[in-house]
């Protein structure tokens, strides 16, 4: 077929004023973001819509690109004709003889924005309707449930044909929620909890802790091509600080309290992850945890080991079920990352009966008895390495001028 645009529908349209015209500009933006690669296509605007125009660029690839991003509702490719009737007859006549599969039913929605144009909508659905039925003989209308769609708009410089709806990402557009840190361990869940909080338009920054030489650089690899298949999504790359966590994990393994190991551990990651987040100036905290996942994911240890951050913790996929989570993890082809079998810091030392009830006054007194504590944290984050990831593998963090981006 000769598409030669492709329709995208946004936008939750309880959105209004300002933050729709925000919403709308940035949606924009990540479109021509995501639309390098097709250097011919323009844009035209309307509201709540926005039309890709391809000017010879192939819609197939353009199509795999706008459905994975954020904001996108649904996009449909369309076919432009003169507006005129024998025109608009013949192009709905090739798109019937171009299906894959015959519909046994449909019906023609034709709306005309362009008063001048001599026939009605609803004599448009008539007039084209009664051209295609002739020929296909086992054909039938059916105005309420049709199986095929087929929709005019008619305009002046154009009717413009579409009959798909391709379901896209949808959510906000990148960036129209504010900057969070993501906890990403290279496990199933934190992907797919930076994924949904991509979706919700929040900006990214990744935090992954390493305890390096106990866990290998493998380890370290599979979190960044988790980093870079998120910011596929995201349309931009995103920074991922990676924190030396061996001395303070050390530490913690060699006090005498090894069923609180985890929870001194997960406290001492979010105080890390709010340093770094008042450097980079993000307001909130992402992590994968799924409430009863495992023993440091009960609501009372969720509880002793929160109070040591006061950002606000967006948790994702807290009330999801392991199932749902691979689900969404297969989709989004985080999955086959995620299952490789290097492991992080927290399974090598993961103690044989974690804590699920800690009690919050036991864990600030070890804290407290830890020589140098403090000291560990701020040299932690002093020592973290941060790069700029790409789902680019040419664009990576040697060659990348982030300003380019935006
Ligand atoms: P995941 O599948 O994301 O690893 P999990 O089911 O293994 O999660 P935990 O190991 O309890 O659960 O981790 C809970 C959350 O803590 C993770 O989802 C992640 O957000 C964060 N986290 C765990 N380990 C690390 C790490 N090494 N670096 C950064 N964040 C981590
Ligand atoms: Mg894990």
């Amino acid at each position: 077929m000769n598409y030669d645009r492709i329709v995208l529908r946004y936008g939750d349209l309880t959105m209004k004023g300002r933050n729709r015209k925000v919403f709308e500009d940035k949606m924009l933006k990540s479109v021509k973001r995501a639309m390098k690669p097709f250097p011919e296509v323009t844009y035209w605007r309307t509201y709540g819509r926005m039309h890709v125009l391809l000017n010879g660029a192939p819609h197939q690839p353009v199509i795999d690109r706008l459905k994975d991003l954020f904001g996108i509702v649904s996009v449909s490719p369309v076919i432009s004709v003169p507006s005129e009737l024998e025109a608009i007859q013949a192009a709905a006549l090739d798109i019937m003889a171009s299906l894959k599969k015959q519909p046994a039913t449909f019906k023609v929605n034709a709306k005309r924005a362009w008063k001048g144009f001599p026939h009605g909508s609803h004599e448009m659905n008539h007039l084209v309707g009664g051209h295609i039925l002739p020929r296909y003989p086992e054909l039938r209308v059916d105005v309420h449930h049709p199986e095929l769609e087929l929709k005019l708009d008619i305009h002046e410089e154009a009717t413009h044909l579409y009959w798909e709806t391709i379901p896209a990402a949808g959510g906000f557009p990148y960036a129209t929620s504010g900057k969070a840190m993501l906890l990403l361990s290279g496990g199933i869940d934190s992907p797919v909890a930076g994924w949904l909080a991509l979706r919700k338009g929040l900006e990214l920054e990744a935090v992954h802790f390493h305890s390096y030489p106990f866990t290998s650089e493998q380890a370290t690899d599979k979190v960044k091509t988790l980093t870079r298949r998120l910011s596929y999504y995201a349309g931009v790359p995103i920074r991922l600080h990676l924190v030396p966590f061996t001395d303070i994990q050390t530490k913690i393994a060699h006090g005498n309290q090894e069923n609180l190991t985890i929870t001194l551990m997960r406290r001492a990651m979010l105080r890390i992850t709010e340093l770094l987040a008042e450097q980079v100036k993000a307001n909130g905290i992402v992590t994968g945890e799924s409430l009863g996942q495992v023993a440091s994911q009960t609501l009372s240890s969720m509880n002793v080991i929160g109070r040591v951050a006061t950002l606000p913790m967006i948790k994702p996929l807290i009330t999801m079920d392991k199932q749902e989570i691979i689900e969404i993890a297969r989709q989004i082809d985080t999955y086959e990352t995620s299952i490789l079998p290097f492991e992080d810091c927290c399974t090598l030392f993961l103690p044989k009966s974690p804590s699920t009830n800690p009690n919050l006054r036991v864990v600030e007194r070890v804290e407290h008895s830890m020589e140098d504590y403090d000291l560990l944290i701020k040299q932690a984050v002093e020592n973290t390495e941060t790069i700029l990831l790409s789902f680019n593998e040419n664009n990576n963090e040697a060659s990348q001028d982030e300003e380019n981006w935006f």
